[in-house]
């Protein structure tokens, strides 16, 4: 057997202590959205389904809800949800007296499903709740049951505890977070994500891709979600190509489904990295899809990364880490850290993610977003503190 394609099995004789939490229950495979039904009947007679802008979208859960005789209340939610809507949610879940609440969508819809389940059961003001730039206090009383159903595959917050809301006065995004968030039940069914346009396939796959990336270099991972973020990173390395440039292909898209899902649970435990501690400024500042956001993020900050790595940390696990991830990505046995970043390189290039002067970040914001980014819960993660001239590098290359 050779070590292609295998993950680094870390040298240390001793595990650090960690946690692993994740949604109740958690089904995958293609159909298994005929399951949505019965499921939500288990925790009652109305739902409030929020979708993403077309409910029209929706219409074959909403068909399954009926057949079995779970009234639904629609909420439609256009992009990434803002403090007000998830609001106007809770406030409208209440007033219909729902007993579950069903994020079925991309992220937005599935973050706004989530941070609405939270502030249904928990009085008082959003920003009691928020990170940063709220009060940040715990939940006090459980979510209103929550039940997850992706309609994209990048995202994986069909089982992180965070929804990820924007304040447009702030503008800046930040998490509503709770062990309590997650979800009774994730259904994800790969036949939904079947109509996704190329555009989004590529860029909900870049971030699923980061999103297996970041935790398995993270300080925090853990055994357990290394051998998740190896499973995946392999299927996003054969699949996202594939998937890209023909929907139709049902094992790519099967793959980037399950992709997806590992991110989240990878994430949701071990953490994130630099990609994503820039997203979400730049997400708050600018119109800029997450994905691509990342996308173009990523290359840059896994070269720069590795360079400041090899200056301040030569001996370290982290730099095995990066070998291991360029052997799962190219197949080959020989292939180092610099292979692994020319191969997401390719991969960019191939799947036309723009660079982030498109959405009119210039050289003038750099500071800002600087100063943000550090802050941001994510960067606490990555795996070597970078300095502020590093992340100013970064931007630069995304530029
Ligand atoms: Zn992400």
């Amino acid at each position: 057997m050779t070590t292609a394609g295998r993950g680094f099995v870390a040298a240390r004789r001793y595990v650090r202590s960690f946690e692993f939490a994740t949604a109740t229950r958690i089904i995958f495979g293609a159909g298994t959205l005929r399951e949505a039904g019965p499921i939500a009947k288990e925790f009652g007679d109305r739902a409030l389904v929020v979708t993403g802008k077309s409910v029209e979208r929706a219409s074959p859960l909403l068909s399954l809800l009926n057949e079995s005789r779970v009234a639904s209340t629609p909420f439609p939610v256009s992009g990434e949800p803002t403090t007000d809507a998830v609001v106007r949610g809770a406030q409208l879940g209440k007033k219909e007296q729902c007993d579950a609440v069903i994020g079925f969508g991309g992220g937005s819809a599935i973050d706004a499903g989530k941070a609405i389940a939270a502030l249904m059961s928990n009085e008082g003001d959003v920003f009691d709740y928020l990170e940063v730039i709220g009060r940040g206090k715990p939940l006090v009383h459980p979510p209103e049951p929550f039940i997850a159903i992706p309609t994209t595959a990048g995202t994986g917050a069909e089982v992180t505890r965070n929804a990820v809301l924007a304040s447009p006065e702030h503008r800046v995004k930040v998490s509503l977070r709770s062990r309590l968030m997650l979800a009774k039940v994730a259904l994800v069914d790969p036949e939904s994500t079947y109509d996704l346009p190329p555009g989004l396939t590529a860029s909900t796959g870049l971030d699923a891709l980061t999103q297996l990336i970041e935790p398995y270099v993270s300080c925090k991972a853990n055994p357990l979600t290394d051998a998740i973020c190896v499973e995946g990173i392999r299927r996003v390395a054969r699949s996202l190509r594939r998937a890209f440039g023909n929907g139709a292909d049902k094992v790519a898209r099967e793959d980037m489904a399950l992709s997806s899902l590992f991110g989240g649970l990878a994430l949701a435990n071990a953490g994130l990295g630099a990609v994503h501690g820039f997203a979400a400024p730049i997400g708050g500042m600018f119109p800029a899809p997450h994905g691509t956001v990342c996308a173009a993020l990523l290359p840059q900050v896994m070269e720069l990364n590795v360079r400041a790595l090899r200056e301040r940390a030569p001996d370290g696990e982290s730099l095995l880490r990066y070998d291991a991830i360029a052997r799962l990505l190219t197949g080959s046995e020989t292939a180092t850290a610099g292979d692994g970043i020319a191969w997401v390189r390719g991969l960019c290039r191939d799947l036309r993610i723009p660079p982030l002067r498109v959405y009119g970040i210039s050289v003038n914001d750099f500071s800002l977003l600087v100063e943000k980014s550090a802050k941001a819960s994510s960067m606490k993660a990555n795996p070597i503190a970078l300095t502020a001239e590093e992340l100013k590098e970064i931007l630069e290359r995304a530029l």
